[in-house]
């Protein structure tokens, strides 16, 4: 039996070899290979495709969420709230600007960021609510554009998960003052490495993004304030332009296959399916199931050779990283459960009806033993 992975990015690759090799060549030609045309080009379009003015592209998703709270000036004394119920780039963006990571618990349908939670959290030294688009599903951003006006506090995404989503017919990335996106080879719009982007609708926000990525420098050997050194290079933004065009198709090939999953997997006690919220497109970035036995579920799964993930196993409060926090388990039941019942099953745009099929069917024997 021939073994289903968890993504498959050389069969993604396969389908591209001929547009990304020109591109590619391109690149070398012009010999510009940090910033420049094309990383200008990349970043306009990806802007574009969020529904925003500009973009700084950066050099991860983890440079992305800390540089963008350098750039709201965010450091000792402030705190910020976000999820324990992310990957761990979200929290240390916030320790690395010295600020405090102040968690609140998720919303059990779609283990998102519970507004109320984050609501009974806001102390005057808030000064930014960081959601995450967890799997792709937009975070309550109505809510959160609403809470964060009334605390005087910003609000920034963390979408390294959610390219493309929309939340009442607006793309995530465009409700934050700053937006992050990672395009970490197996996130829905990956480069051949790592690369980020920071997108806004001011235009000087992200300027300043920019120059803080930049060694604090607008001009060669001339230094505003001290920066760091992250930056877009060339050769992703080309694999990242000719992916871009990819992007929308992808992502309905994920919704049609989350569609196919919901049908086969429906009615299995004790099984619980992603929810999509009212207004939402989500856009699966994972297709997160939630089984009270899952280690029982993943090793049978494992015996059918079909590989499968949790995302993820231990909420950060309780990661010896964030012992010092003094947050004991409990603190944050809802984050607890969830990471104990978890599991993610194959999803790429190029899994096929018959592989999701046996995959279903490998579940529902082993639910059903
Ligand atoms: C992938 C990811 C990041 C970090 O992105 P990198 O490009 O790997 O640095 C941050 N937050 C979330 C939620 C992610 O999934």
């Amino acid at each position: 039996m021939s073994s289903i992975p968890m993504v498959d990015l050389k069969t993604q690759y396969r389908s591209l070899r001929e547009e990304i090799a020109a591109a590619l060549e391109q690149v070398m030609e012009n010999a510009a290979f940090i910033g420049g045309e094309i990383c200008g080009a990349f970043e306009q379009e990806f802007a574009a495709f969020c529904g925003v003015r500009a973009a700084c592209g950066v050099a991860n998703g983890s440079d992305a969420l800390y540089l963008s709270l350098r750039a709201l000036e965010i450091g000792p004394g402030d705190e910020v709230i976000t999820t324990p119920l992310t990957f761990v780039a979200t929290a240390e963006a916030i320790s690395r600007v010295g600020a405090r990571i102040v968690f609140a618990d998720i919303d059990p349908s779609t283990l998102n960021l519970d507004p109320e939670r984050v609501e009974v959290e806001i102390t005057p030294r808030t000064r930014a609510i960081l959601p995450v688009h967890l799997y792709g599903h937009p975070a309550e951003m109505n809510r959160f554009v609403e809470l964060a006006r009334r605390a005087h506090a910003h609000l920034v995404e963390d979408a390294a998960q959610a390219h493309g989503a929309e939340l009442g017919g607006k793309r995530v990335g465009s409700f934050g003052r700053l937006a992050c996106f990672s395009f970490y080879p197996s996130k829905n719009l990956g480069a051949f490495g790592d690369a980020g982007m920071v997108v806004a609708d001011d235009l000087e926000l992200v300027e300043r993004v920019r120059l803080f990525a930049n060694h604090g420098s607008r001009k060669k050997y001339w230094h505003e304030i001290e920066g760091v050194s992250s930056r877009l290079d060339a050769m992703q933004a080309a694999i990242l332009q000719v992916k871009l065009r990819r992007v929308e198709e992808w992502n309905e090939r994920r919704r049609s296959l989350a569609g196919l999953y919901r049908q086969a997997l429906a009615g299995i006690d004790g099984l619980e399916l992603p929810s999509e919220a009212p207004g939402c497109r989500a856009v699966y970035h994972l297709f997160s199931i939630r089984f009270r036995d899952r280690d029982g579920l993943s090793a049978h799964l494992a015996t059918s050779h079909i590989a499968t993930g949790v995302h993820y196993p231990l909420p950060l409060h309780l990661q010896e990283a964030y012992h010092y926090l003094g947050l004991p388990e409990g603190s944050f039941p809802v984050a607890e459960r969830a990471a104990r019942e978890v599991l993610s099953l194959p999803m790429y745009p190029e899994l096929s009806v018959e592989q999701v099929d046996r995959i279903a069917a490998a579940v529902r024997a082993y639910a059903h033993r």
